[in-house]
């Protein structure tokens, strides 16, 4: 480690700019965020210096630097992107005291500024002693998601409570920031802002004193199956969890997320593991709730679509118990993806419909004659079974043998298959999907332009099942 980092108060201290162009600007832009008097001395500046000039966030002068201009400085930036200039620049810096830099000429500098993330107060800097800027600016992406916007503002409200937490045992502290900055206040922050945080660290204080946490639910839509298609928030919710409900959809490598500690509950309809009825996950979600816990109730693709969603609200909301509902990707989405079509397309189909082949009573009974309609297009859920009673109502209802069809069975997952077919060979097309895991029927959508990415050759399968007539 030839650089050594450390963090600098800029309070009440100049930072001093030779030179006025882009260069300079591109760390000022930084340098606003500090309470630092900035000042830019420099013929030609750049548009952006001119308006900060303006108003009065720096001070520029279109003239060379000189000595007087150095005498309070912390940092003396060259930022010429001229030899000399920037030399003299430096020149001046040291003789002040201060900390100089030449932008983009490490070598002839004394300290190099960092890519940061900036949760104010908290600031993380990341430096590659110049060796890989991209590294560092791909380094700087992923800790940006780590790191909610709640950061921050937690950080302030954890420092006005220090004191009264410091009164507990040392354990108690370490457990209750724990929970403050993990879960608690982030959540908290993330519903209400700092005065739902504020309240979330002064109930979790008051735990300490013997009151139970509140517990809380999250209805977390799990997308098709690649774990890669999760949202930010589901993963976040999954590593916050003590406990996962989770239905036969969600893939396993979406569980494998769920925070080491969790509880996971399979209360799938599939299998021989026991079944569980809707009311007895809903009697579960409540239960572990009211014992103080998070529990995030898992989903395949959407929560809002056919996930019974709303009969979960309604009886969490019924029982007093908050909680949140994170979208996911539905199977439509995925389905279209995988086929390379899209779900709605200038001039083909400005409609959808997302409809179910399968109901409590069985076959659903749908609006056919609108969709037997030239230009119509739907995507099935739960339709396998039902295809040949779809695709018989269809042409009862006059559509046409010849309207596309695709089939996508395991839409994202291992073992994705795309069957291309029309409604005439509907029947026949849902005999090779049949078994071979979930299917999406995608009725009416334009045909696929070309070549598809993502998945290799030999990690999915493609059909191709015509009427004839295209
Ligand atoms: N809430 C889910 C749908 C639940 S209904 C969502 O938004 O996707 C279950 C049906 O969804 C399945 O019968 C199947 O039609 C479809 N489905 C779910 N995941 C799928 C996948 N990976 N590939 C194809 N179809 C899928």
């Amino acid at each position: 480690m030839r650089y050594y980092p450390v963090f600098l108060d800029l309070k009440d201290r100049d930072v001093v700019f030779s030179g006025a162009g882009s260069a300079a600007e591109a760390k000022i832009r930084l340098l606003l965020k500090t309470p630092a008097r900035i000042a830019v001395y420099g013929e030609n500046p750049s548009p952006a210096l001119r308006q900060w000039a303006g108003e009065g966030r720096i001070t520029l002068a279109e003239r060379a630097i000189d000595w007087d201009d150095v005498s309070n400085a912390r940092l003396v930036y060259g930022a010429n992107g001229d030899r000399e200039l920037d030399r003299r620049a430096v020149e001046l810096g040291r003789w002040a005291g201060a900390l100089t830099n030449i932008v983009d000429n490490l070598e002839e500098s004394e300290f190099l500024t960092p890519a940061i993330v900036d949760r104010d107060p908290v600031t993380v800097a990341i430096g590659t002693e110049g060796t890989a800027p991209v590294l560092a600016r791909r380094i700087k992406a992923s800790v940006e998601t780590l790191l909610p916007q709640s950061t921050g503002p937690l950080a302030r409200i954890a420092e006005k409570f220090r004191p009264a937490v410091a009164e507990l045992s040392s354990k108690a502290r370490r457990t209750l920031w724990g929970r403050f900055f993990d879960r608690d206040g982030a959540l908290a922050f993330e519903a209400g802002g700092k005065a739902a945080a504020t309240d979330a660290l002064q109930r979790l204080m008051a735990a300490d004193d013997g009151e139970k946490p509140a517990g809380s639910v999250c209805l977390v839509g799990a997308g098709p199956g690649d774990p890669e298609l999760l949202t930010l928030k589901a993963r976040k919710r999954l590593d916050e969890a003590d406990v996962v409900l989770y239905d036969h959809l969600v893939a396993p490598q979406v569980l494998e997320l769920a925070r080491r500690e969790a509880k996971l509950v399979s209360v799938g309809k599939k299998g021989f593991a026991r079944s569980w009825a809707q009311a007895d996950i809903e009697a579960e979600m409540i239960a572990q709730a009211r014992k103080g816990r998070h529990v995030v109730r898992l989903k395949g693709g959407d929560p809002a679509i056919f996930g019974r969603l709303g009969e979960e609200i309604e009886a969490l909301a019924a029982a007093g118990i908050a909680y949140e509902v994170v979208p996911g990707i539905t199977a439509a989405a995925a389905a279209a993806a995988a086929a390379g079509q899209s779900l709605t397309k200038r001039g083909h189909n400005s409609a959808i419909r997302f409809m179910t082949g399968h109901d409590t009573q069985g076959f659903a009974e749908q609006d056919w004659a609108g969709l037997a309609r030239p230009g119509a297009a739907a995507a099935i859920y739960m339709g396998a079974k039902a295809a040949p009673f779809i695709a018989g109502r269809l042409l009862m209802h006059g559509a046409s043998r010849a309207m596309p069809v695709t089939i996508v069975v395991n839409a994202s997952r291992p073992g994705q298959q795309i069957i291309r077919s029309d409604l005439g060979r509907l029947p026949a097309a849902i005999g090779a999907a049949e078994g071979q895991g979930p299917a999406l029927l995608l009725l009416g959508l334009a045909p696929a332009a070309g070549a598809v990415g993502g998945l290799t050759q030999a990690e999915q399968t493609e059909i191709h099942l015509r009427s004839g007539a295209a």
